[in-house]
């Protein structure tokens, strides 16, 4: 297991720089989560960290010593890609076994290493088949078993369960996540599924556009996003975003909508007459009589089994509220929405910071 630091990691293509300087810390042991949209660096920074891109400007840190001049398969590192990147002529024990015979290790420790690997993965049964001859879900387990049979300091992961349908990536999810926990291995896993993301990291860093927009635990990016952009990612169905003024109203604030008015609790740094932008996920909306909360119209109701999303309009702008029970709105109703004041969140509109 190992620590591993980025500093000030810069990255250029040509003239093009797609990452502008990024800073993370990730402690021994840790299972960080990269996410972020598609092409905003992620495998790029992966890939710097695995020593199979060239560093531009900044350092890597592998258990504090400086790797950017240490060839990718010194540094104990192990990669697992979306798209498996088996060998197509080699059986799954062949391939599992691959770095280890590499490594001229003795035949008996490479057949006990091979055997733990595929019983903790439950692909014992797989071992004499070839790649071509499994699911794409039995592949993923062999690239993982490829990678644990090494004994790395660090897994990284490029975005491994994208191939798999809806019910194995889920399963898979978890799987992995009971691998970190049983091994506790350093883990820096690449997706752009902020579901993921949430789900398996001790600490996530959201990545937009070559730059860090925030890094901490899921929850507490959930809670409390640094910015709009990490609000709007984060959580689904997304955050709504109401745009308004700030003003004072008696002793308290409300921010003024194209005529709505919604109450806030605090405002933290936002001032009298500030443009800003009011956060509030589809959660902490209740649904009131009409007449109650602010008025809403109903359009489009969508129940998912466990919840339920009702897609409304608030002056013209959407907004969508999950509820738990089945009394449910119709299409066309007019009702009420009330927000859970202490769950609101304020934005500034200019910069998207958070003021509250
Ligand atoms: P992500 O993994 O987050 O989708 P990437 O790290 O693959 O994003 O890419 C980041 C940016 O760098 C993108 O704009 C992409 O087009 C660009 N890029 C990636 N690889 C190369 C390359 N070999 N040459 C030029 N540009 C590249
Ligand atoms: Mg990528």
């Amino acid at each position: 297991m190992a620590s591993v630091e980025i500093v000030e990691i810069r990255k250029n293509y040509g003239p093009l720089e797609v990452l502008h300087g990024i800073n993370v810390s990730i402690a021994n042991g840790e299972f960080i989560v990269l996410v972020g949209p598609s092409g905003c660096g992620k495998s790029t920074l992966l890939r710097m960290i695995a020593g199979l891109e060239e560093i531009t400007f900044g350092d890597i840190l592998i258990d504090g010593q400086v790797v950017n001049e240490v060839l990718p398969k010194d540094r104990d590192i192990a990669m697992v890609f979306q798209s498996y990147a088996l060998y197509p002529h080699m059986t799954v024990r062949k391939n599992m076994s691959f770095s280890l015979r590499m490594r001229g290790a003795v035949r008996e420790r490479i057949d006990q290493d091979v055997a733990a690997a595929a019983n903790v993965l439950d692909i014992e049964g797989l071992l004499e088949r070839f790649p071509r001859q499994l699911s794409g879900g039995q592949r993923q387990r062999v690239a993982m078993g490829r990678a644990i049979v090494r004994k790395p300091k660090v897994f990284l992961f490029d975005e491994p369960l994208s191939n798999l349908d809806a019910k194995l990536r889920v399963l898979m999810r978890t799987e992995i996540k009971a691998l970190h926990q049983r091994l506790g291995t350093t883990s820096i896993y690449v997706t752009h599924d902020q579901l993921e993301a949430m789900t398996m990291a001790d600490r996530i860093v959201v990545l937009q556009d070559g730059r860090i927009e925030q890094v901490g635990p899921p929850l507490d990016l959930y809670d409390r996003p640094a910015n709009q952009f990490v609000a709007g990612f984060i959580g689904s169905p997304a955050m709504n975003f109401v745009p308004g003024t700030l003003r004072p109203d008696g002793g308290s604030w409300i921010v003024e909508a194209r005529g709505a008015r919604l109450k806030i609790d605090s405002v933290g740094k936002g001032r009298q007459g500030q443009a800003v932008v009011l956060g509030i996920r589809p959660e902490h909306l209740e649904v009131v009589a009409p007449g109650e909360g602010i008025a809403a119209e109903v359009g489009v109701v969508e129940p998912t089994g466990a919840s339920t999303f009702v897609f409304t309009q608030i002056a013209d702008i959407p907004v969508c509220a999950v509820l738990n029970d089945r009394r449910l709105p119709r299409p066309g109703d007019r009702i009420g929405l009330a927000p859970q004041l202490d769950r609101i969140h304020l934005f500034d509109t200019e910069t998207g910071l958070r003021l509250n």
